[in-house]
C-alpha cells in the first residue's frame, strides 16, 4: 500500500534499525522505545490491523508471535516479556498496517496503562 508507512519501511524507502527480516515478516527497533527492548514485528503484506485479519492470514498473525519469540530467545528475555496489539483510538494504535510490539529488559506492571 503506497500511503502505508510500515509499507515504507518493506520497501527501503524509509531506514528502520532491522533485527530481523525474512519472507514473510520484518521486525525493528521501534522508534520510541517504551522497554530497553522494544522491536515491532510486522507481516509484509499490508494487513491494517489484528482486528481486519482474515481466516486466510491465520498463520501470518501467529508467525509474527513466533518471530517475536525468537527475537526474545536472543536477546534472553527468559525474565520476562510482553507481546502487543494496539486495536483503535482506546489503545492508542497510530499506524494502520498489523504490527506486533516485543516489549521486555525491564519489570512491567499489571494491568498496562
Ligand atoms: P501503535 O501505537 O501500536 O500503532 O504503534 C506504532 C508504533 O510505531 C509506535 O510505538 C511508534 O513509536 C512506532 N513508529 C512510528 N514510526 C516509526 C518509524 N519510522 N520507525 C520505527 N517505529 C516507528
Ligand atoms: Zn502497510
Amino acid at each position: 500500500m503506497t500511503d502505508c508507512l510500515f509499507c515504507k519501511i518493506i520497501a527501503g524507502k524509509i531506514p528502520s534499525k532491522k533485527v530481523y527480516e525474512d519472507e514473510k515478516a520484518l521486525a525493528f527497533e521501534d522508534i520510541n522505545p517504551q522497554a530497553p527492548t522494544h522491536v515491532l514485528i510486522i507481516p509484509r503484506k499490508h494487513i491494517a490491523g489484528i482486528d481486519q485479519a482474515t481466516d486466510a492470514e491465520a498463520e501470518l498473525v501467529g508467525y509474527c508471535q513466533l518471530v517475536a519469540a525468537k527475537i526474545a530467545r536472543e536477546r534472553k528475555l527468559g525474565h520476562g516479556f510482553r507481546t502487543v496489539y494496539n486495536v483503535g483510538p482506546d489503545a492508542g494504535q497510530t499506524v494502520f498496517h498489523l504490527h506486533l510490539h516485543l516489549l521486555g529488559g525491564r519489570k512491567m506492571s499489571w494491568p498496562p496503562g
